[in-house]
């Protein structure tokens, strides 16, 4: 079989000194920050109205007095405590700045605010694909600014079967071993980034062999190539591994024949190992 006749690395033209904000946009296929920072900023005025309830509850007829007092305490706690955490998501987002406690306020985001911004996108007639690619958007930011991916034998690049060609009879397996790089599919040209860039390669069928796959190597960080649904899904399930996400194409359809832009992931690969890992 001869080799993949189009495959060449390249350089990465369209952001010829890639920045962070500049990736994670990339990757995710254009995803709109405003969307998520209007969710959120809608989700927190849900739980502030929930929360109010407890400063209601006194003029309720409530007793004794000290559960009054408590309940004032917890919702005026409540409500100061969720403004804190919006306006802190809301700098660091815009400003790309760490601050203190910025990994929990990342992991409560990704836990209880995601799947309650997604209900309100919903009620709200935003797209859920445009909902997650917002998502992963923000989070690849996050993963970036955090400078989580640091060195390229610890970073896990995670594929997903459909990235085959459907014609292959190939058996890949977990890995691109097999692989013949006949040039029918993306996987040989994307093997040769794996060895120019010395990281590890997995396939994955599922979210439960990806799980597998991630629990067995332990890497530091992850950058995972998949779909709206199961990037979002990768990324809270492998919390606190950060995930930086890129959006595949789907030329066939779903599950069928995907692609990825190279150019997108070498830019992503050159950003965190050819750059000192600046953000
Ligand atoms: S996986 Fe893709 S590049 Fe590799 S042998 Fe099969 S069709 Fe060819």
């Amino acid at each position: 079989m001869a080799a993949c006749p189009d495959f060449k690395i390249i350089q990465p033209a369209r952001f010829r000194k890639p920045t962070a904000k500049s990736i994670a946009s990339l990757a995710a296929a254009g995803g709109r920050k405003r969307i998520f920072l209007g969710l959120l900023a809608a989700s927190c005025c849900v739980v502030c109205l929930l929360l109010g309830l407890f400063l209601v509850l006194p003029w309720l007829g409530v007793n004794p007095v000290w559960l009054q007092h408590v309940s004032i305490f917890l919702g005026l706690g409540g409500i100061g405590a969720l403004a804190w955490i919006s306006l802190t998501l809301v700098f660091h987002i815009y400003t790309g700045r760490i601050m203190p406690g910025i990994g929990g306020l990342r992991h409560l985001c990704i836990r209880l605010f995601l799947p309650l911004m997604e209900i309100v996108g919903k009620l709200s007639g935003i797209d859920k694909m445009a909902v997650r690619r917002s998502f992963i958007k923000v989070n690849n930011e996050f993963v970036c600014a955090n400078r989580h991916l640091s060195t390229p034998h610890k970073l896990l690049l995670l594929l997903p079967h459909c990235m085959q060609a459907n014609s292959c009879t190939r058996r890949l397996g977990l890995s691109l071993a097999n692989c013949a790089n006949c040039g029918n599919c993306q996987l040989g040209a994307i093997r040769a980034l794996g060895r120019k860039y010395g990281i590890h390669i997995a396939i994955a069928t599922g979210g439960t062999i990806a799980r597998k796959i991630v629990a067995g190597q332990r890497p530091d960080g992850i950058i995972a190539i998949a779909c709206e649904r199961d990037l979002t899904s990768g990324i809270q399930d492998s919390y606190p591994i950060p995930v930086f996400g890129i959006l595949n194409e789907r030329p066939q359809g779903p599950c069928h024949d995907t692609r990825v832009p190279l150019e997108t992931l070498e830019c992503v690969l050159s950003f965190f190992f050819e750059n000192g890992n600046q953000a």
